[in-house]
């Protein structure tokens, strides 16, 4: 029986793998990979490992999440040395909790290795702090959800010191502009758009809520970074929030409180 191991890839510069994560590679005997896995980061996988592309392209699944989970299983049955390839970090956004039920059920013997989680890589992109004192005290890594399109998000817990990683925000900007100031987040609220973060084709794009929608669609894969931290001038920023924090409260629009 062999060991799985779930790595964290990273966002895709291969020197922000782990010591750990690039031995592992190097010695595996099957690799199973997300679409999102960079080439750089592929190229570290020992030459006589069988690798298999699980992932996702343009929203056609190759496998679905059972027949991963059967086939991480399976490889586990045949070969000493399995690794389970995840962008970013295993746990953040990959579905890393069904694979390892899985493994668990089947009895077999697993590892998580960590990587860095895209919302670092682009924080690092954009050049800004995302617990900066001045104004932040909290981050929220979050979502839309993709399976009901009129779900609200639960982010009664966003308030004015709260920088907010939206993964997966998808191509449509004026859509999250509009779902975030319905979640109550104001207008000028500064955020930044990351696109291939810690990749050659790596961009950012600074913008406002209010500005979102005419944004020009940068490549997935993208996060958004929406928070005060984003904004050019922290101390400029800080003030007119305080103002519109104020507003908000007396005119019962709570929501950034
Ligand atoms: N487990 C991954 C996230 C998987 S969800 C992690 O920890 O990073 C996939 C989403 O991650 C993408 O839609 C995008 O929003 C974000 N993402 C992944 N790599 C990225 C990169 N290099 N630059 C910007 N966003 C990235």
């Amino acid at each position: 029986m062999g060991k799985v191991y779930l790595i964290g890839a990273g966002p895709g510069d291969p020197e922000l793998l782990t010591l750990k994560a690039a031995r592992l590679l190097a010695g595996a005997d099957i690799v199973l990979h997300d679409a999102l896995v960079s080439g750089g980061v592929l190229a570290k996988i020992s030459p006589v490992a069988e690798v298999i592309d699980v992932g996702k392209r343009a929203g056609r699944k190759l496998l679905t999440q059972d027949e991963i989970n059967a086939l991480l299983v399976f490889s586990a049955r045949s070969r000493e040395t399995v690794v389970r390839l995840k962008g970013g970090d295993p746990s953040i956004f990959g579905r890393a909790g069904e694979e390892i039920e899985a493994l668990r059920q089947a009895e077999i013997e697993y590892e998580i290795v960590p990587g860095i989680t895209a919302a670092l890589g682009a924080a690092a992109a954009a050049g800004i702090s995302l617990t900066d004192r001045r104004v932040a005290s909290q981050i929220l890594f979050s979502t839309f959800s993709r399976e009901a399109a009129d779900k609200v998000m639960d982010w009664g817990c966003v308030t004015s010191t709260t920088t907010l990683v939206l993964y997966m925000p998808g191509p449509d900007y004026a859509e999250v502009g509009r779902r975030l100031r319905e979640a109550g987040l104001p207008a000028d609220l500064p955020c930044v758009i990351v696109s291939g973060a810690s990749r050659k084709e790596q961009e950012t794009r600074r913008s406002t809520l209010a500005r979102l929608a005419a944004e020009e669609k940068l490549p997935a894969p993208a996060l958004l970074i929406v928070g005060r931290v984003a904004s050019r001038s922290i101390a400029q920023c800080s003030e007119s929030f305080w103002k519109e924090e104020k507003k908000d409260r007396t005119s019962q629009h709570v929501s950034v409180i």
